[in-house]
Parts: structure tokens; C-alpha cells; sequence
């Protein structure tokens, strides 16, 4: 499968990690919208979006936020951060491996939610 975040999660393409266990990855984004913006990423493509969660993968989802909780820490996240995922187009995703946006360094602004 041609995924780029499959290739970044088995280092074919070069990023600044912050974080990684046995299921998780985790790198700064590109294009960061915060001081603080990082992907957290099954390192298993083990779902293209939010809408193929199941029985049999949510527990890797679990695993990816235990990995925020401990990546905000690794951060200096003390005050507060948001998590997003874009789900599908009308949601947004650009990149179709299942990742997690983690925001954070500043007040971040209310926007939608
Ligand atoms: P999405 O729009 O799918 O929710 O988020 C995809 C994110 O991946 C974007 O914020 C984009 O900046 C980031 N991104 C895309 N390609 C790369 C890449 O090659 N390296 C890194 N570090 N981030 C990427
Ligand atoms: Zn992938």
C-alpha cells in the first residue's frame, strides 16, 4: 500500500519523532497550526479513518491516547492541548491513515468547538 504515514511510521520517510512504542508513532507535523502540533499515529495501518473503528481496533485507539496523555507531558501540555481527527472529506482528511492531531504551546482559539 502507497500510505506515507505507513513509510514515516517505518522510517522510509525521514520526521522529527517525539514519540514511539510498540503500536504507536508519533512526529511533529509538517505544516505545525500551533507551536506544539504533532500526529499521533498507529504504526499499523489498521484503519484509513475514524469510520472503520471496530471491536477489533479500538484497543490500538485506546493506546493512542495513552500515548497523548504521555506525549503532552513530554511537552510541557500542563494547561491544556486539543485533540482532533478529521474523518472522511466534508471531515477534512487529507491523509488516508488513521492519525490524531495534537495541539497545543498557546491559548488555541475556540474555532468550531
Ligand atoms: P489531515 O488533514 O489528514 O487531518 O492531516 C494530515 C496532516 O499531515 C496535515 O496537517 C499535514 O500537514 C501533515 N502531513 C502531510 N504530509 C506530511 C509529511 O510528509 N510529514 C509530516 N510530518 N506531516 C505531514
Ligand atoms: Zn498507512
Amino acid at each position: 500500500m502507497d500510505c506515507i504515514f505507513c513509510k514515516i511510521a517505518a522510517g522510509e520517510i525521514p520526521s522529527q519523532k517525539v514519540y514511539e512504542d510498540d503500536l504507536i508513532y508519533a512526529f511533529r507535523d509538517i505544516n505545525p497550526q500551533a507551536p506544539v502540533h504533532i500526529l499521533v499515529i498507529p504504526k499499523e495501518h489498521i484503519a484509513s479513518s475514524a469510520s472503520e473503528i471496530d471491536a477489533d481496533n479500538s484497543h490500538i485507539i485506546g493506546r493512542v491516547f495513552e500515548a497523548i496523555a504521555k506525549i503532552a507531558k513530554q511537552e510541557g501540555l500542563e494547561s491544556g492541548f486539543r485533540v482532533i481527527n478529521n474523518c472522511g472529506e466534508d471531515g477534512g482528511q487529507t491523509v488516508g491513515h488513521i492519525h490524531f492531531h495534537l495541539l497545543g504551546g498557546t491559548k488555541l482559539r475556540p474555532q468550531m468547538l
